[in-house]
């Protein structure tokens, strides 16, 4: 019989830490906290194979089910001496899902489930307070009916907020209509209700169950499996299907239901719940961390509602729980040998753990906790560097604020440093409007009381996060922190009105719209923008990447057009240039003029040379057709001679920031017309500027248009029709490397042809480079060593490479281009449908961003196999916009290339990627040795 349901509890455990796929990461850590010794409230968790059958089988459950739970349930009732429904000593338990990648706060939780009006006087007896009792009622009552009957949980609160306001008219204070939701819960917080309160409170949440509809069911075995139903529906809801889209959440086989012994954090100032991190999140820093509430059931901390207080603050209240804490710290660390974020109860004086997982850290924490482990000798360095997410060190390369300019600005309020970062942007309230403004290219920071899971969305695309309310662990801060998106947290002097859209702070008031900026990392809120500056590899992070360029055995390049993106990459440990894209060059200052100037002319000067090739010299028509090419030939040379010294100084600029590292640069590969301006205006501007009819401008561009332009006119065709071009940068590469060797640095010029399809295409090439470079030596009475080599970006270029290599040094995948012409989508349009695409599960992420490593990954590996069959000393990298992504940078490792080149903002990510590899794979090229290539 197939076994859906896992006992644990002090006595006797069934599941373990590794079964997180089948009991989630709650149900699977709760049983190994059993097995370790920690004090857990008894239960067991529904398998999360449940799950699936319940969506494949028209939300039904396994015949066995009902049977597997009754036994554990029976199992439970014994070890506690109570009853689920008993009137004398019922049984209490909560019911909360838990999937194997955590997702906090996405899907649905009930506490107290077991109280009826009946147990609910077993309670109030047992405990000798019935305004526990009650309070825990009315809990049930409005999270069932929010949860699992899905009442709109606004209606509840408003609920209680009527109450709040008739407990404050009762005790005279004065304005109590008046006063806002939030001035309300500071003068009348949840503790202060009775029980006539209470009892008014859940009467009302009755009649907002019979406007809907709906009745609170007293029978508890129903009570149980509809919110078993509820969990398994959460999985489904549309928070949640969000939560793992932008996450890519995939493959899971859905959640698991915990079902767990209440423990009560409510029953009195002896009473309360917290949730701690072995380490700090934010920071790294080894201290035990965390936030706790007296007096209050667990969701309270996380919702953010009441601010909780700092756990160190647990020292003096309760130091006997502080100390056991503090020991459970070191526990679960040398188990776990992570960090771990966990959920803790303490009822009556008595310390009880709920949850335990993994600690979700900010890239700063990461770095610094893996570095500060292998120092304790806690894991070792190959372990430091896989624990490191290489995405995430995106977030240790952002700007930060310039600490000049940070000092000058106002500061209006601080609240906690919930995730750091510095962030400037517009203020919007509310998530829908984050991500309207996102969607028009706007800055802005998402503004408000408190967040909740429904504004994941404008959370996702705000530049930072700023609350009035909660703590560090609250929902804005643990989300902010996940995304990596700066966050202030429980700002509590900012006082938001949603309805005006602005919020005060003293006499400031700033309105939607308004720059802000906030420090993360600080806590700091500013009026107005902050200008930034460039981050740098220090410290612990530059510990990380010295270890792992111990352990990486491929080479990282960067992609990078100017001497100063040069200078940046090379600090970030670039070893070279992979991609210098020439084209970018001619865009900048004057020289688009001249560039122009070649253009309108190119195409009469290669006709009119054709003519003449098929004329015999001595004819008339020769003659007439020679004068006939002169003004065009001559404006023709004269723009590509402008245009050299700009080139020769850009890599002059360029070689001395490499200081010897190899820079391999491109040839022109855009199609000619995308220099040229496509609106009217733009082309009345040039003529005058060139002092050309309009008219000749317009016939250009509409000489030079294609339908398809990216297979059209370009690369090392453009080039082979127009050589001067290719001979015009070929020279100012070779002039410039000869300059910057005789000023004493090293230089290694890598002349790199794009588009190459046909092994003629690189061999007619070459001749041109080649004749051009000896040329320039002779002029100079100087030598260079130099590499020609090619892009492989054309699948004919890739599955003919043993062809093309005979003419090639070096091959560098293109794999924009080898994933277009590929897989047959348009670089600029595929963006239309390939969300759609990956959503229905065709590609598992966009192919542009992570490389389809079985179809164009196939083409790699044939051209990697048999360009160096025929080339043994063939050097083979990448420079598609994949070699700066960790996933893609994997499997260039394991089919032998050479090296990855990325932008160099991503040098760090592939730095580490690279690592990983060598530590997951060993010695690159696995994948293409023997015969067999897949
Ligand atoms: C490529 O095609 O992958 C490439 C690097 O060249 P570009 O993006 O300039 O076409
Ligand atoms: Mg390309």
């Amino acid at each position: 019989m197939a076994k859906y349901v896992y006992f644990f509890s002090k006595e006797f455990v069934e599941g373990s830490a590794e079964m997180k796929d089948i009991l989630g990461g709650k149900g699977a850590n709760l049983a190994e906290m059993c097995r370790i010794g920690l004090p857990v409230p008894p239960g067991f968790t529904i398998s999360a194979e449940v799950c699936d059958y319940y969506y494949k089988h028209n939300h039904t459950y396994p015949p066995e089910l009902e049977e597997q739970v009754n036994e554990a349930l029976e199992k439970l009732e014994k070890i506690r001496g109570r009853k689920l429904g008993d009137p004398k000593k019922p049984l209490l338990v909560s019911v909360r899902s838990g999937a194997a990648v955590s997702m906090p706060g996405m899907m649905d939780t009930v506490l107290n489930l077991g109280l009826n009006e009946k147990t609910l006087e077993a309670l109030a007896e047992e405990t000798d307070n019935p305004r526990f009792a009650w309070d825990a009622y009315r809990r049930l009552i409005q999270m069932f009916g929010d949860v699992v009957l899905g009442i709109p949980h606004e209606e509840f609160e408003h609920a209680i907020e009527e109450v709040k306001r008739e407990f404050g008219k009762r005790q005279n204070i004065e304005g109590i209509d008046e006063m806002t939701q939030e001035q309300l819960n500071k003068l009348v917080p949840d503790t202060a209700l009775t029980v006539d309160d209470l009892k008014e409170l859940v009467k009302k949440y009755m009649e907002i169950y019979e406007k809907h509809g709906k009745t609170f069911p007293q029978d508890v075995n129903e009570q149980l499996w509809m919110a078993i139903g509820a969990v398994f529906g959460s999985w489904n809801n549309p928070r949640a299907v969000k939560y793992r889209e932008i996450h890519n959440i995939k493959g899971l086989l859905g959640t698991a239901v915990n079902i767990q012994t209440m423990v009560f954090g409510n029953l009195g100032e002896d009473s309360g719940t917290g949730v701690g991190f072995t380490r700090n999140p934010s920071t790294g820093e080894n201290k035990l961390y965390g936030e706790y509430l007296l007096n209050a059931q667990g969701e309270d901390v996380v919702a953010g509602i009441r601010t909780p207080k700092p756990i160190d603050e647990l020292k003096n209240e309760m130091p006997k729980v502080y100390e056991e804490l503090l020991k459970i710290k070191d526990i679960l660390e040398k188990h776990y040998r992570d960090v771990q974020d966990f959920e803790f109860t303490i009822e009556r004086g008595k310390l009880w753990m709920l949850q335990t997982r993994t600690g979700k850290r900010t890239a700063q924490a990461a770095v610094k906790i893996a570095v500060d482990m292998v120092k304790e000798g806690l894991i070792d360095k190959k372990t430091a560097i896989l624990r490191i997410d290489p995405n995430s060190i995106d977030q240790l390369l952002h700007p930060t604020f310039d600490p000049e300019e940070e000092k000058k600005a106002k500061v209006i309020a601080r609240g906690l440093p919930a995730s750091p970062g510095a962030a400037t942007g517009r203020v919007v309230f509310n998530a829908e409007e984050a991500e309207k403004w996102a969607k028009n290219g706007e800055a802005v920071i998402l503004t408000r009381l408190e967040t909740s899971p429904e504004d994941i969305g404008g959370m996702a695309v705000s530049k930072g996060i700023l609350t009035a309310r909660g703590g560090m662990t609250s929902h804005a801060a643990v989300v902010a922190r996940g995304m990596g998106i700066p966050c202030v947290a429980g700002a509590g002097d900012i006082a938001i009105d949603y309805d005006n859209k602005q919020f005060k702070v003293g006499d400031v008031v700033v309105k939607q719209g308004d720059w802000i900026s906030i420090n993360g990392a600080l806590g700091t809120v500013y009026l107005g923008k902050i200008p930034t500056i460039e981050p740098e590899v220090a410290g612990d992070f530059k510990t990380i990447m010295d270890w792992a360029d111990e352990f990486r055995k491929i080479g990282v390049h960067t992609n990078a057009d100017t001497p100063r993106d040069t200078a940046v990459a090379v600090k970030f440990g670039a070893e070279g240039i992979g991609l210098c894209r020439t084209e970018h060059m001619f865009f900048e200052g004057n020289r688009i003029v001249s560039f122009r100037k070649m253009i309108l002319v190119a195409d009469e000067v290669k006709t009119l040379r054709q003519r003449l090739e098929e004329l015999p010299e001595d004819s008339e028509e020769y003659e007439k057709v020679k004068k006939e090419l002169e003004q065009p030939l001559a404006q023709y040379n004269q723009a590509l001679e402008e245009l050299l010294p700009l080139q020769r100084e850009d890599f002059i600029g360029i070689f001395r920031e490499l200081g010897g590292r190899p820079a391999t640069i491109r040839l022109l590969d855009p199609p000619l017309h995308e220099f040229l301006p496509k609106d009217e205006k733009g082309q009345q501007e040039m003529a005058e500027a060139m002092n050309v009819p309009v008219e000749k401008v317009k016939r250009t561009v509409e000489e030079l248009h294609e339908f398809n332009p990216m297979l059209g006119h370009r690369g090392c065709r453009l080039g082979l029709t127009y050589p001067e071009v290719t001979e015009m940068q070929v020279r100012a590469i070779i002039e410039a490397a000869i300059q910057v060797k005789r000023e004493g640095i090293e230089v290694r010029p890598e002349i790199m042809v794009p588009l190459v399809g046909h092994w003629k295409e690189l061999q007619l090439t070459r001749e041109v480079i080649d004749r051009t470079a000896k040329k320039v030596f002779e002029e100079l009475g100087e030598k260079v060593e130099y590499k020609v080599g090619t892009m492989i970006e054309v699948p004919r270029g890739a599955i003919t490479a043993d062809e093309v290599a005979q003419y090639a040094d070096f091959f560098s995948f293109g794999t924009n281009d080898l994933t277009q012409m590929g897989s047959g989508f348009s670089r600029d349009d595929a963006g239309k449908f390939l969300k759609d695409y990956v959503r229905m599960g065709i590609y598992d992420e966009d192919p542009f961003q992570v490389l389809d490593q079985t179809g164009i990954g196939r083409l790699m590996k044939i051209a990697v196999k048999y360009g160096r069959q025929t080339n043994p000393d063939l050097k083979v990298g990448i420079c598609g916009e994949h070699g700066g992504e960790p996933k893609s940078v994997m499997f260039c490792h394991r089919i032998g290339l050479d090296y990855v080149s990325c932008s160099p903002y991503r040098v760090p990510v592939a730095r580490l990627a690279a690592a990983q590899a060598a530590i997951l794979y060993g010695e690159p090229g696995k994948e293409i040795e023997g015969e067999k290539l897949w």
